[in-house]
């Protein structure tokens, strides 16, 4: 089922990826467990395609407004961005953002198999300065887990100008707040992992694109490259999905309230949440998104091994790695050893998710107390 376009996402979110309608169709996508199909049809064999991932495909495609392709993880979606570049092509990418992709490109510079300019990405004027000769302008917005904002519009109408390919992180922001594909930008990769499946139970990645050209090629090594999902990763997120814009919603609302309260709290300082007026990303954030996503980061007055004992002492709120899902989640960031050096060892970052509110600011206020 194609929904009209025009419809508002929490409609799409419900209707897209159905199998067609007809006395006794079934309502879901099943989980189409078959690595074989009878020859002549469009997939062929299990690598290629599968009917449960189309379904999910279709469902972020109408959200981010290209045509999708899933992939077994956010960081394999990541990768096949990056593998279609030449050896020795130079990247331009935020000097913070998510951990892993930021290892990524430090080890595909370090092996001379791409040329990375790190730029802070909340600059606009120093990353369009570094984009002469770039084949790849990759941009992660709000950034993880600093919480920078990239001024998109601006960013992507200069990249294009130059002929320079943009791909967009949307993970944080997510659909609902920022469509880059509507920007101009090329290809928008999200980790389903997060919000578009939201119950931390599934691992997964996509990449949207419009130009046919560039789909052709992602769709193209994704057959060979093999990275693709598990049928039952795939009903998972699309299961999430249908709830995905009343968790958001949710998720961000409690996100403001408890970045408001934080900021005004003793024990903490330098909360980040573009959300907040007096966030210094605010002005700029609030010019083009939608809204300011569910991710809120701050730092303990202490020291690591107390900020560490704040983040085990609550009794609602898990220390666990992660985001997007409807449980509450926070971490001291710095106990990764890939982490960047320019996260303070006392930044939390926190997810908020679906609880409710006045219950998890009572476990965060006691959980700073307790640390103290
Ligand atoms: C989690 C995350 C990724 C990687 O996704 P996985 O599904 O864990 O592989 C990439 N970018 C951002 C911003 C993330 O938060």
């Amino acid at each position: 089922m194609n929904p009209d376009k025009g419809l508002s996402p929490e409609t799409i979110a419900i209707t897209a990826g159905r199998p067609a309608v007809g006395p006794d169709s079934a309502l879901n996508q099943p989980i189409s467990l078959n690595s074989t199909f009878v020859a002549g049809g469009a997939i062929g064999y299990g690598r290629y395609g599968n009917e449960t991932w189309l379904a999910l495909e279709a469902a972020i495609s109408a959200l981010e407004g290209g045509r999708t392709l899933a992939y077994s993880s956010g960081m394999a979606a990541v990768t096949a961005v990056f593998s279609t570049l030449p050896v020795g092509a130079k990247v331009v990418a935020s000097n913070q953002g998510y951990s892993g992709t930021m290892t990524l490109l430090n080890n595909y510079a370090a092996a001379k198999r791409l040329e990375v300019s790190f730029v802070s990405v909340a600059n606009t004027s120093e990353v369009i300065n570094e984009l002469a000769g770039a084949a790849l302008l990759w941009i992660e917005s709000p950034t993880n887990p600093g919480l920078e904002v990239a001024e998109l519009p601006a960013l992507i109408k200069a990249a294009k100008e130059s002929k320079i390919t943009v791909a967009v992180d949307n993970t944080f922001a997510t659909a609902l707040t920022q469509q880059p594909l509507a920007l101009g930008a090329d290809i928008v990769m999200n980790s389903v992992t997060k919000y578009l499946a939201g119950h931390s139970d599934v691992v997964l990645g996509s990449l949207s694109a419009q130009d046919p050209a560039i789909f052709k090629t992602l769709e193209d090594a994704r057959k060979f490259n093999g990275s693709i999902p598990g049928p039952f990763e795939a009903w998972l997120a699309l299961r999430g999905i249908r709830t995905f814009p009343l968790r958001f919603q949710k998720s961000c609302e409690n996100a403001l309230e408890i970045a408001k309260r934080l900021s005004t709290h003793p024990l903490v300082r330098n909360v980040r949440y573009p959300g907040l007026p007096t966030d210094s990303q605010h002005e700029k954030a609030k010019s083009f998104m939608k809204s300011f996503g569910a991710i809120v980061s701050f730092e303990y007055v202490g020291d690591a091994a107390s900020t560490d004992k704040v983040c085990e002492s609550s009794k609602i709120i898990t220390y666990a790695t992660s985001l997007g899902g409807v449980e509450t989640l926070w971490e001291r960031r710095r106990r990764w050893p890939i982490e960047s050096a320019s996260v303070p060892e006392t930044l939390i970052r926190l997810s908020l998710g679906c609880e409710n509110v006045e219950d998890l600011w009572r476990d965060i206020d006691s959980a700073l107390h307790a640390a103290k």
